[in-house]
């Protein structure tokens, strides 16, 4: 998917930042800052950073942006903020989708693009060390001169940053057979708020030695620390690659389709599924006419030695519930299948502003959940289109707003769509975060113990509360 510019979505969050204490004097931050490179407090600029691609604001203006240029930087401004309880929010590339990376009133904007060297590729253990500021594509990019990979792939890769991608766990088409980023992490150097600096996991692929402290910062949204260095695994590039699409009568079908092929134990590297509002959106928006050959669509990639064996298997099983079932003859048309797929979200962007969610549910119940939406939908007369990574069961519901802001009446339907979720056993988020956008009803799902510990956690790394505060979960 090419990038969309969302930055003219602005939404406003009632919450503030607050400190717990009076802050810095001016004198004491001009210090701090006397000993930093790279920083301004440019209005514009400010502008710029107080929010992510969601357009999610808290109140106010940040005070300042640090743009670090090493990991003694990141621990010099921590340890300064933590004294002063000043509001820390680290920004990777902005392009997050839950307002993760938005900053209000007196805060530090921590910037770690500039911390973008890719430091190692090791192509015999097929490891990298990259810094957090490394865009994710240009990672896969210099790992395919080895024959390598990175396997996560953000549709947002080619803008987002390691990062951004670690902080967030983000996933990609790719999820289907090579899992998240937390998949590929295997060690990260952490800078915690008081300033010092934590060392987790191994450079090896296996390793079990104490708690899995690499697993609690993937995920953990800037709220625990900062992540100077990663070392991260590559993939072998595939072999071979080999695209179906299947057309269907209805999405509840094609939802049905995608669970049967993990019934049949077959194991896609892709598995996209389209709702039928979706494919009119893509047809208006690229010239195309997929919404004449069925009401939904489903794309599916097998790769590897076995890929022409696989997709054979898997076209059998589209053929017993689609209206239309078609291999690609070469990788042009298989490009140009899935590039439909990437160009999904830009295409419904066209229609409008757009709120879009991210929610899980058990493969299995893939089909209740597209029913279920229809029918929120229908009965609220809100317009919402549906994309999948059906082999994860992760729905993207892309509800489209009526004005600038979503009203009482979206909003009732984006948390309908959250409660269908979790009432067929799945989650709020499996890729774009909590960020300040699902904080009321992060509690519904983690309960009142999970919350405890949660709060435990948070303290341990974080007491003064300085790291994305208003953020937590
Ligand atoms: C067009 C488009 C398509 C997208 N497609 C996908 C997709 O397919 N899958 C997906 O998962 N997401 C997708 N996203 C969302 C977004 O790109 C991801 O969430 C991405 O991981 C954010 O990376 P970033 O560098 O932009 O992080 P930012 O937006 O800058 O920050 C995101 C969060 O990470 C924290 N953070 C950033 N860097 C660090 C660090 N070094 N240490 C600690 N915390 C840090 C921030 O505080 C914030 O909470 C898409 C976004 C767009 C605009």
């Amino acid at each position: 998917m090419h990038p969309t510019d969302h930055d003219d979505q602005e939404h406003t969050m009632t919450s503030t930042f607050s400190r717990t204490e009076p802050g810095a004097s001016a004198a004491a931050l001009a210090e701090l800052l006397s000993t930093i490179d790279d920083w301004s407090v440019d209005g514009d600029e400010l502008l710029r950073v107080r929010s992510d691609r969601s357009g999610w604001l808290v109140e106010g203006l940040p005070e300042v942006v640090i743009r670090v240029t090493s990991a003694d930087e990141v621990s010099r401004v921590l340890a300064f903020a933590t004294l002063h309880r000043i509001p820390v929010v680290t920004r990777g590339a902005g392009t997050g989708l839950s307002g993760g990376a938005s900053a209000g009133e007196g805060s530090i904007v921590l910037d770690v693009s500039s911390l973008n060297r890719i430091h190692q590729i090791d192509p015999e253990n097929q490891i990298a060390i990259v810094g957090p500021g490394v865009i994710t594509a240009d990672l896969d990019r210099a790992a395919a001169a080895h024959g390598l990979r990175y396997a996560p792939d953000p549709a947002s890769a080619a803008i987002s940053s390691i990062g951004g991608n670690i902080a967030t766990n983000a996933g990609g088409l790719r999820g289907a057979k090579y899992g998240v980023t937390r998949d590929a992490v295997l060690a990260l150097t952490v800078v915690l708020a008081d300033g010092r600096i934590l060392r987790t996991g191994r450079q090896t692929i296996k390793g079990v030695t104490g708690y899995d402290l690499t697993s609690l910062i993937v995920g953990s949204e800037g709220t625990l620390g900062v992540v100077v260095e990663a070392t991260v695994r590559l993939q072998p590039v595939p072999v071979e690659t080999q695209t179906v699409v299947a057309f269907f009568d209805t999405v509840v079908d094609a939802a049905a389709a995608a669970t049967a092929i993990g019934l049949a134990r077959l194991q896609p590297s892709l598995l996209e599924l389209m709702d039928g509002p979706t494919l009119h959106a893509v047809d208006d928006a690229q010239g195309t006419d997929y919404h004449r050959r069925g009401t939904a669509f489903l794309v599916a990639q097998t790769d590897g030695f076995g890929a022409s064996a696989e997709i054979e298997r898997i076209t059998a099983v589209l053929r017993r519930g689609a209206r239309e079932v078609t291999r690609a003859l070469d990788p042009i048309e298989a490009e140009e299948l899935v590039r439909a797929r990437r160009l999904a979200l830009p295409s419904i962007e066209t229609r409008g502003r757009v709120l879009i969610e991210d929610v899980v549910v058990p493969r299995t119940r893939l089909a209740e959940a597209f029913l279920g939406i229809q029918q929120i939908a229908q009965e609220s007369g809100v317009q919402v289109f549906v994309i999948a990574h059906a082999a994860d069961g992760n729905l993207h519901p892309i509800i489209l707003l009526a004005a600038e802001e979503p009203s009482e009446r979206e909003w009732h339907v984006a948390g309908l769509i959250f409660e269908l979720a979790l009432r067929l056993g799945g989650t709020l988020t499996g890729e774009h975060g909590v960020g300040l956008l699902k904080q009321r009803w992060v509690r519904g799902e983690l309960g009142e113990t999970g919350s405890a510990v949660h709060a435990g956690i948070k303290s341990l790394f974080d007491p003064a509360g300085i790291l994305n505060p208003g953020k937590s979960f």
